[in-house]
């Protein structure tokens, strides 16, 4: 199924600092699992889970867990591409 949460964090892509908008199919509000509905979730300290991108420009996908509304550290992974030009 394609659905899934917007979470709305600040976090920009750290390669290229454009906006990214964040995704999340596993969200707990005070531990209780929320639906995949399209909702618009602000980060408050009742939301944990994880949440995800991927930064179109840059081609690398992000996550991010979520405590407590606290976002941990920026995971990344390359999407693997035909073009393998990649601006450092
Ligand atoms: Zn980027």
């Amino acid at each position: 199924m394609g659905l899934y949460n917007t979470i709305l964090s600040d976090i920009r892509c750290p390669n290229c600092n454009q906006r990214l908008e964040w995704q999340s199919k596993r969200i707990t509000y005070d531990g209780y699992l929320l639906a995949n509905a399209m909702q618009t979730i602000p980060l408050t300290q009742h939301i944990s889970g994880e949440m995800h991108t991927s930064c179109d420009e840059c081609r690398i996908f992000y996550e991010v867990e979520i405590s407590t509304g606290e976002e941990g550290p920026l995971m990344s992974s390359k999407i693997p591409s035909p073009k393998t030009a990649q601006r450092n």
